[in-house]
């Protein structure tokens, strides 16, 4: 059986239980899933535990064996702008959908004054969260490392891409005898790093269950009804893009069949719908992408973590949602200029957004801010809060499964016939 099938039935198995302990009113129930939650937790500690090895031994062997550096700059410049380009599509999506259905319109003040009394308290933290977060030019300034130990240790992943692509550019110019030496050994971790994803991908299915059976039984079903219009919103904005956006560039510009190569990575998409995090799912993506999509190590190793921080098309378009929902709700009215620098403020906080669980709201934050929404920020967290966790998942399944779409493409322009799967190429 594929992992995704494993996976999947996990899924299922994992929402049905929970569907059941919450809407039967089973507390005993609830209260086991919400225990052993730990054993979810203790699964994501597992892979995340592998991205640092893993990102650092095969992004400095594809950076090195690259040879001509000229080719790195080329596939770096591709990649950016493949990055930014699709993000801005993402927002755009979301915002013509906000424009068209008004999900803001037709929620009922009660259910804005419910909402607002439920959740303030946590929303304050959040913009808390996001007032202590360094600015611009600090945010830039830290992208060089002043110790990659540290950015190591503290899982900040773009100092450390930075560091390592420098590492390895020089190591492509040192004499070979020591290069070689220095080579072989990232290979051995690169290698001991993809075969302890496999043995820890065996548990997946069950941590999978845990970490889906846990949340549905403590989900505010009937909060949902209230946001229900803005939810579909979101989800379907996120559909059109997954399945539309993604499928054209697949087929038209990676020449790759989009049936085939959807359930081919599909592991990573579902691994990142239940753990909310691209960042813990990045080794699964990474091994997804060399080993069944047949993408060489040079690309993946670069295109992958890099989407993983930078990347997210899904968190962007939910923001441009977001951001619309809480101003029609408040009657605020943003006119076409307001909307374009939600494109472009949407697309840079989905870059400043880390790879983790709800990274996002806190960088929607800016995102009101930028189109003076700053008065409603705090009530305007509040309202969305409540569904913030499912659309969370969407939204990383979406970021991953972007990622892995740039990776293809990427190495389709470079010439790789990505034959790891028959069939895939079209
Ligand atoms: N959880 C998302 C990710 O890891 C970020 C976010 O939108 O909150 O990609």
């Amino acid at each position: 059986m594929q992992l995704y099938t494993k996976i999947l039935i996990g899924l299922i198995a994992g929402a049905v239980v929970g569907a059941v302990a919450n809407l039967g009113g089973l507390v005993w129930l609830q209260n086991l899933l919400g225990g052993v939650e730990i054993l979810g937790t203790a699964f994501i500690n597992l892979i995340t535990m592998i991205v640092i090895p893993l990102v650092v031994a095969s992004l400095l062997v594809g950076t090195a064996s690259l040879g001509d550096l000229s080719k790195l700059g080329r596939i770096g410049g591709k990649t950016l702008a493949y990055y930014m380009i699709t993000t801005a599509i993402a927002v755009t999506i979301g915002l013509t959908l906000a424009n068209v259905i008004e999900p803001g319109s037709g929620v009922a003040p009660e259910t804005t004054a419910e909402l607002t009394e439920r959740y303030g308290g946590d929303a304050a933290s959040r913009v808390n969260i996001a007032e202590q977060a360094p600015s611009w030019q600090e945010t830039l300034l830290r992208v060089i490392p002043r110790n990659p130990v540290r950015a190591a240790a503290d899982m900040d992943l773009l100092p450390l891409i930075f560091f390592t692509i420098c590492f390895g550019a020089a190591l492509t110019v040192i004499a070979p005898k020591r290069r070689d030496a220095v080579l072989e050994f990232f290979h051995g971790i690169n290698e001991a790093s993809m075969t302890l994803i496999n043995w820890i991908m065996e548990l997946a299915p069950y941590a999978v269950f845990v970490l889906i059976g846990s949340v549905v039984a403590n989900f505010g079903f009937d909060l949902l009804q209230s946001l229900l219009v803005y939810t579909l919103v979101v989800v379907a904005g996120l559909m059109i893009h997954a399945f539309g956006t993604y499928a054209i560039i697949l087929r038209f510009f990676a020449r790759l069949n989009p049936a085939k190569f959807y359930p081919t990575v599909a592991a990573a998409p579902l691994l990142a719908f239940s753990t909310s995090s691209s960042n813990a799912t990045l080794p699964l993506t990474i091994e997804t992408a060399e080993e069944k999509v047949g993408i060489s190590n040079e690309v993946a190793s670069f295109v992958l973590p890099l989407g993983a921080t930078i990347n997210m098309d899904g968190t962007a378009l939910y923001q441009a949602v977001a951001v619309m929902f809480i101003a029609q709700i408040y009657g605020v009215d943003l006119a076409l200029a307001d909307q374009l620098v939600i494109v472009l403020t949407a697309t840079l906080a989905s870059v400043g957004a880390a790879g983790v669980p709800s990274a996002g709201i806190i960088t929607l934050i800016i995102v009101l801010n930028s189109v003076g929404m700053g008065q409603h920020v705090q009530a305007g967290i509040a309202l969305i809060l409540g569904v913030d966790r499912i659309l969370d998942m969407i939204r990383t399944s979406v970021n991953v499964t972007g990622d892995l779409t740039c990776a293809a493409f990427i190495a389709r322009t470079e010439g790789e016939d990505l034959g790891g799967v028959k069939g895939l190429a079209r």
